[in-house]
């Protein structure tokens, strides 16, 4: 491999957007097969709203809010702004003391001396609040709509579900189209619930999903399908995403996303578009047929 190509392999990419830690970079590029996408923020927009507050029997559907809304004012997640964003609007929201943030689960602290759990029902039920029959079945129905789901739950009782959705990208779809011309296997990996996942997955043109991953377990997600013999390029934005992004043969951050995944990664699509990883695997496989 010549220099001078591949030095002008790496400018070409900044005119499309993508900026290459070095030229080496487009060397391994070239033999990726399987392309990792992180759901949100990645596919989808990741900015969310929320669509629906169930409360428990009993509860008053406000305070439900209020108390997961002033919980989520301390968190960056995406579901968190959402919730903090909608209980805001309806009023002023009282402080926190001990948050905590629980990777990939969710949040716990204690807002108007109530000690508040929100997040995936698994975490709620590691906190001896499993929910009710009622909420479980507002859970699945969510869920099979493909959005998210959080419960909440304070002083150990489940008090309701609050249901959170996010907008694929406009040109999520035409990427992963794109991926496949290129003869590449799309994969969606997730920390978000199966079916939320199958969801969004079958609107862009996804078959292969691994879903309810942990952030600790996405790396072992790309070391499982690298020993299945694939190379593996990951593209993913968030803090979540760094060690796999570091783990993967190529690395691909949004330029949208956190600088953790930025610095982890190989490349960056600076515009947050999906579409420039595609421009950079065909660049890499481009400039280097030029160097042979
Ligand atoms: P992704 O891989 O899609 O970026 P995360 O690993 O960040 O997702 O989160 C996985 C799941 O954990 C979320 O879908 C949500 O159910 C739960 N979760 C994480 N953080 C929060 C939070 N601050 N509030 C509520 N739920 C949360
Ligand atoms: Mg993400």
């Amino acid at each position: 491999a010549t220099p001078t190509a591949l030095m002008v392999g790496t400018g070409r990419g900044a005119q499309l957007g993508i900026l290459i830690k070095g030229p080496e970079v487009l060397e391994s590029t070239r033999r990726v097969d399987t392309v990792v996408l992180d759901k949100t923020g990645t596919v989808t927009t990741g900015r969310m709203t929320l669509l629906d507050v169930v409360p428990a029997d009993g509860e008053d559907a406000d305070r439900l809010l209020r108390l997961a809304g002033a919980l989520e004012a301390a968190s960056e997640h995406p579901i968190a702004q959402a919730v903090a964003r909608a209980a805001a609007e309806r009023g002023e929201l009282p402080g926190v003391d001990g948050f905590t943030n629980v990777e990939g689960l969710g949040v716990t602290g204690m807002v108007d001396s109530a000690a508040v759990v929100v997040g995936r029902p698994r975490l709620l039920a590691d906190w001896s609040a499993p929910l009710t029959p009622a909420l479980r079945r507002a859970v699945d129905d969510a869920e099979q709509a493909g959005s998210t789901a959080v419960a909440v739950a304070w002083d150990g009782v489940p008090r309701g579900v609050l249901v959170v959705a996010d907008a694929v990208k406009p040109t999520s779809a035409a990427a992963i189209a794109q991926l496949r011309a290129l003869g590449l296997t799309p994969v969606l990996l997730t920390g978000d619930n199966e079916r939320a996942a199958r969801t969004v997955a079958a609107a862009v043109g996804i078959d292969e999903v691994i879903a309810e991953v942990l952030p600790q377990e996405k790396v072992d997600a790309v070391k499982r399908l690298q020993a299945q013999g694939r190379v593996v390029a990951m593209v993913g934005d968030g803090v979540n995403d760094a060690a796999a992004l570091a783990q993967a043969d190529l690395g691909l951050a949004m330029g949208t996303g956190t600088d953790v995944a930025i610095e982890a990664s190989d490349l960056t699509l600076v515009r947050g578009d999906l579409r420039a990883a595609t421009d950079a695997i065909r660049l890499a496989r481009r400039t280097l047929a030029t160097i042979k």
